[in-house]
């Protein structure tokens, strides 16, 4: 096929129940209904509704009436089994209608097309979106068709048709994972494991388990790309039947992998893919499992090694994810506001010798106690949001300077003075908490930040 629409109707007189009308879910009802599905949604949520039928979709209860359906897409963020499964995923159950996703969807219609496009999935605890991203860049730099999409955005239902020669760089959450059937990754990447996300999988195996799905009905003519830096991560390498690239931001790997070594990625039996001093959107070791995976997936898939090389070092990285928003008279400002626990401030922290530290907002259980071994790093924290004094009070018991700023507002002007006044050269948002007491999500955090920087290098200096 080529890379048009498809006129097939590959869903056609299927009846398909879309639970879930949200950023992914209304695009998938719209497309399946333009694909000739028998489609019927609902969402909780009135609002979600109302736009589902201003979209001309069929909103109807499905918690009421009959449920006869060959399919339930599911939105990925409500939860289909024990301990709270949503009434329409037990319904589902109890009629026997298979719980799906969106990328299920866009699988099957792809082949039924007669596409060979390949699917390229990412998953991992950590560093999914980077990796994601940063694939698809690679790939585009090296001149391929793809389009990167799923749990990062846009969804799997709005990327376009692909023919034989495309790719599909997915992000693919655990929950995701757990809702595909006949989906098979020509090249499956899975970066780390730590605990997260327990409350709906149960336990560490369960979680495991659902990740390890990125490499089912793999063959040996496929690709997994597997991070070999935790062993849980280790582990899976025993059940997987396609060729594995083992990759590792850390420690040398034996057989095809790749790795880095200090700040250089290097490929096995070929030396220095690239010094990563030269990708400034790729900093700390936890990039480097990134910049590795994203080489094993693309060199999977072609891409030559001066390709991949220049693409590491031109990636413009990911808004919000240790994005560099300014320098301003000499002091970098760092926009982490992805950084919604302790973990992943950790990696932010890890990242630069010295910093003005701003964080908070809600926390998680432990709050920042377990960044303590960083704590030497921050010349002065200014702290926002509800749990600031809690965040005070652990700052305090280690002797760390800090302030209670209570809002963004008051924190970017703070820090910038502290900074400049010599406390250290960088600025760093990493709140380590979420940011729901304050922002619509972390996202309008950091467009907050951003904004409030940029409003400084106006008046003071220049954008970086
Ligand atoms: P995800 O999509 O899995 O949430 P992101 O790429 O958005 O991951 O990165 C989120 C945060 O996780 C980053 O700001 C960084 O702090 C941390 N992180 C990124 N990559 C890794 C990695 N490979 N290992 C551990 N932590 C990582």
């Amino acid at each position: 096929m080529s890379g048009a629409a498809p006129s097939l109707t590959p869903f056609a007189g299927r009846r398909i129940a879309v639970m879930g009308l949200g950023r992914a879910g209304l695009p998938a009802a719209e497309r399946l209904a333009a694909w000739g599905a028998e489609v019927a949604c609902w969402d909780d949520r009135p609002e979600a509704r109302a736009a589902a039928e201003a979209a001309g979709l069929p909103v109807r209860d499905l918690a009421a009436g009959a449920f006869r359906f060959d399919a339930l897409l599911l939105s990925p963020g409500i939860p289909h089994r024990l301990p709270a499964p949503h009434p329409v995923a037990t319904r589902a159950a109890e009629a026997r209608v298979p719980v799906l996703c969106d990328v299920e969807f866009l699988f099957a219609a792809v082949r039924a097309a007669g596409s060979g496009a390949r699917f390229l999935g990412v998953t991992g605890t950590n560093g999914k979106s980077t990796t994601t991203a940063l694939a698809h860049h690679l790939l585009r730099g090296a001149g391929l068709a793809a389009e990167a999409g799923g749990n990062l955005g846009p969804a799997a239902l709005s990327l376009n048709m692909l023919g034989d020669e495309g790719v599909y760089v997915l992000e693919m959450s655990s929950y995701m994972l757990e809702r595909i059937a006949a989906v098979r990754f020509n090249i499956a990447v899975m970066l780390n494991l730590s605990p997260d996300h327990l409350d709906r999988h149960g336990d560490m195996a369960g979680y495991a388990a659902a990740k390890a799905r990125i490499f089912a009905r793999q063959t040996p003519q496929d690709v997994a790309v597997l991070g070999m830096d935790d062993a849980p991560s280790r582990a899976m390498a025993a059940g997987i039947a396609a060729r594995l690239v083992p990759v590792s931001g850390v420690a040398a790997q034996p057989a095809g992998g790749i790795w880095a070594e200090g700040e250089r990625v290097l490929r096995d039996g070929e030396g220095p893919i690239l010094d990563l001093r030269e990708a400034p959107a790729l900093p700390g070791a936890h990039n480097a499992q990134n910049a590795a995976a994203a080489c094993a997936a693309a060199f999977a898939l072609g891409v030559p090694r001066e390709a991949a090389a220049a693409g590491l070092a031109s990636f413009p990285g990911l808004p919000h994810r240790q994005e560099r928003v300014a320098e301003i008279g000499g002091v970098l400002f760092v926009n982490d506001s992805k950084a919604t626990n302790a973990d992943s401030a950790a990696r932010a922290l890890a990242s630069y010798e010295r910093v003005v530290w701003i964080a908070g907002g809600t926390g998680k259980a432990g709050g920042i106690a377990a960044l303590a071994p960083l704590f030497p790093r921050v010349a002065k924290a200014l702290l926002i949001g509800r749990d600031a004094p809690e965040f005070a009070r652990t700052l305090a018991a280690h002797g760390v300077a800090h302030e209670i700023a209570g809002t963004l507002e008051a924190a970017v002007p703070a820090a910038a003075a502290a900074a400049r006044a010599g406390a250290a050269p960088v600025v760093l948002l990493s709140p380590a908490a979420a940011s729901w007491d304050q922002f619509g999500g972390f996202d309008q955090r950091g467009n907050r930040f951003r904004a409030l920087v940029q409003a400084l290098a106006r008046v003071e200096g220049r954008a970086a």
